[in-house]
C-alpha cells in the first residue's frame, strides 16, 4: 500500500511540475510555424470538461484563476511556443497544400498514463496556412464538435476529445454575425495522413525517413522492434482504420468530410465538421451541402478509408523500400488487407448488435436480409436494435410489419439452434447498440438555445452522451427525435 501511495504521490508531484513540451517542432523546422493567437479582448469560459481535466492530470490548469487566458491563447502556458502544423490533403479527391489555417498546438502534454497528447487551440486566429480564411470559429460549430467528440467518447469510439470552448468576445463574419469561440482539443497528435503527403512533396528523403520514425516511434512503437518497421507501421495504421470506421458504421455515424487532411494517424476520429448520426437507416445517407456526389455517404467510409491509405502508402513509397517496384508491391500488400480486417470486423460488430455470440450458418444471410430491410423502408438504424432485442421496445409502427417480424423469428431461431444463453444475449446487444445517439433535432435544438445562453438541453444531451448505454429514465425523451429530418444538412468551415 505504501509503494503505491508513494507512486501516486510521485506521479501527483511530477503533474505539478510539468511542462508543456514540443518534441514535434524538433522534427524539421519546414513541417510547422511558430504562432500566436489573435488578440481577444474579453475571452470568456462558455464549458470546461473538468472530468477529462482530471483524467489528463491538468490540476494546474483546473486550479488556475487564468484558465479562460490560457485556453483562448491570450496567456502563455509555461515556455512553449505555440505552433501551427502544416499538411496537405487530397480534398475531394484533388490534391492541396493546406495547414492549420484556424488551429494552434499549445504544446504537449504527458497525462498519467504516460501517454503524449498535443493540446492544441481551433478558431483562436489565422496562421500562415489560413490562405482566404479568417482563422476563426463560431461559438456553435465549436460546441457541436464538443458535443460530438464527447458523445463518440461515451460510446466507446477512439476520437479527440475536448476540454473547453472559450467565447472570445468577436465577431465572426459567416453569412451574417455570429459570435466568435476557441474550443480546446485534445488529441494523440494531429499527425494526419496529409502530414505525410506533405512530408513527401518537399521530396527530402532524410526529411521523410525522420518524420516517419517521429510518428512510429510515438504512436507504434512496437514496430521498431520489428524486421521491418516502416512496413508493420502501415499495416498498423491500415487496422486501426478499418476498425475505427467500422466502430462508425456501428452507431451510424457518417463523418462527412473524410479528406486525407481529416485522416489521424492514430486511428482517432478528427475534425468533426459537418458530421452527423444517421437516423432512417440508408447507405447513402449524406448531410453535408457540399458533398453533392456522396463521396462520404454513410455506406461509402469504408472504400473512401482505404482509398485514403493508399495515399499514405504512396506517400510512404520512398522509405518503404530502396527498390520502387518493390516498395510498390509492399504498399499494395498492407492496402489490401484492408478490406479482409474490414469484413471481419464488420461481421463481429453485426453480430454482437444482434446478440449473436458465436459464428452460426446463416449468420451472414440474416445480416444481408437485415440491412436490405432496413435500406428499403429506412427504418430508424438506432430503435431497429432495441425492437430485435426486446419486444416492448417496438416503439414504431413499422416494428409491427410481417417483414420485420419474419428477420426477429429468424434471428430467435438461430439464437435457439446456437443455443445461446438467452441473458447474455441480451447483455451482449445492449453492449453494443446505444440508446442514446445525439439525433440531429435535438443537437440543432440545443445549439440554437446555447448560443442565447440557454445550456439546459446541451447538458442534457452531454450527460446522456457520457452514458449512451443506459437508460436514464429522466433523459428518455431524447432517445427519439420529436420528427424525421429527411432534408437535413450541415455545413463545414462554419
Ligand atoms: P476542414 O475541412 O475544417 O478540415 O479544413 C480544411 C482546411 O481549411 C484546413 O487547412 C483548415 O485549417 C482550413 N480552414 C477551415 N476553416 C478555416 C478558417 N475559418 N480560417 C482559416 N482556415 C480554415
Ligand atoms: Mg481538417
Amino acid at each position: 500500500m505504501c509503494a503505491i501511495k508513494a507512486i501516486q504521490d510521485f506521479s501527483a508531484y511530477l503533474c505539478a511540475v510539468q511542462e508543456l513540451q514540443s518534441t514535434y517542432t524538433s522534427i524539421d523546422q519546414r513541417l510547422f510555424s511558430h504562432v500566436h493567437a489573435l488578440a481577444m479582448p474579453a475571452p470568456a469560459e462558455f464549458l470546461f470538461n473538468a472530468a477529462l481535466a482530471e483524467d489528463m492530470g491538468l490540476s494546474s490548469l483546473i486550479d488556475s484563476s487564468h484558465r479562460a487566458a490560457i485556453l483562448s491563447g491570450q496567456k502563455n502556458w509555461g515556455h512553449t511556443q505555440p505552433f501551427a502544423q502544416a499538411y496537405a490533403g487530397h480534398q475531394f479527391g484533388h490534391f492541396t497544400i493546406l495547414g492549420d489555417g484556424r488551429a494552434l498546438v499549445l504544446g504537449e502534454w504527458i497525462n498519467p498514463d504516460g501517454q503524449r497528447v498535443d493540446i492544441q487551440l481551433k478558431g483562436a486566429g489565422p496562421t500562415p496556412y489560413s490562405r482566404r480564411g479568417d482563422g476563426l470559429a463560431t461559438v456553435s460549430a465549436m460546441l457541436r464538435e464538443y458535443l460530438i467528440s464527447e458523445c463518440m467518447h461515451g460510446l466507446g469510439i477512439p476520437t479527440t476529445r475536448s476540454l473547453a470552448v472559450v467565447a472570445t468576445g468577436m465577431p465572426v463574419y459567416r453569412e451574417e454575425a455570429k459570435s466568435g469561440a476557441v474550443l480546446t482539443r485534445i488529441a494523440k497528435s494531429h499527425i494526419r495522413v496529409g502530414t505525410f503527403e506533405y512530408a513527401a512533396q518537399l521530396q527530402d528523403l532524410d526529411l521523410l525517413k525522420r518524420f516517419t520514425h517521429y510518428t512510429i516511434q510515438r504512436h507504434y512503437p512496437q514496430c521498431l522492434e520489428t524486421e521491418h518497421p516502416i512496413e508493420s507501421f502501415l499495416r498498423e495504421v491500415v487496422r486501426h482504420q478499418a476498425e475505427l470506421i467500422v466502430q462508425w458504421m456501428r452507431v451510424g455515424f457518417v463523418h462527412g468530410v473524410m479528406n486525407t487532411d481529416n485522416m489521424s494517424i492514430a486511428g482517432e476520429t478528427i475534425d468533426y465538421g459537418p458530421c452527423a448520426f444517421m437516423n432512417g437507416f440508408d447507405w447513402g445517407t449524406v448531410f453535408s451541402s457540399i458533398d453533392t456526389q456522396g463521396r462520404y455517404a454513410y455506406g461509402r467510409q469504408a472504400p473512401i478509408a482505404q482509398w485514403n491509405l493508399a495515399v499514405l502508402a504512396s506517400a510512404l513509397l520512398p522509405v518503404l523500400h530502396s527498390d520502387s517496384e518493390r516498395a510498390v508491391e509492399i504498399a499494395r500488400e498492407c492496402i489490401n488487407t484492408f478490406v479482409p480486417i474490414y469484413e471481419e470486423a464488420y461481421v463481429a460488430m453485426m453480430r454482437n448488435k444482434l446478440g449473436l455470440l458465436n459464428p452460426i450458418e446463416g449468420d451472414l444471410l440474416l445480416i444481408d436480409e437485415l440491412n436490405a430491410w432496413m435500406q428499403q423502408t429506412h427504418a430508424d438504424f438506432t430503435l431497429t436494435f432495441h425492437a430485435l432485442e426486446d419486444k416492448s421496445q417496438r416503439i414504431q409502427d413499422i416494428f409491427y410489419t410481417a417483414e420485420f417480424e419474419a428477420i426477429a423469428r429468424q434471428l430467435n431461431l438461430l439464437k435457439s439452434v446456437g443455443h445461446e444463453d438467452a441473458k447474455e444475449s441480451v447483455v451482449r446487444m445492449q453492449q453494443h447498440n446505444p440508446r442514446f445517439i445525439p439525433r440531429n433535432a435535438w443537437v440543432e435544438e440545443a445549439l440554437e438555445k446555447a448560443v442565447h445562453d440557454d445550456h439546459t438541453l446541451f447538458n442534457q444531451l452531454l450527460e446522456a452522451g457520457s452514458q449512451p448505454y443506459e437508460q436514464l429514465h429522466y433523459l428518455a425523451h431524447l432517445y427519439t427525435a420529436p420528427e424525421d429530418q429527411p432534408h437535413y444538412k450541415t455545413f463545414c468551415g462554419t
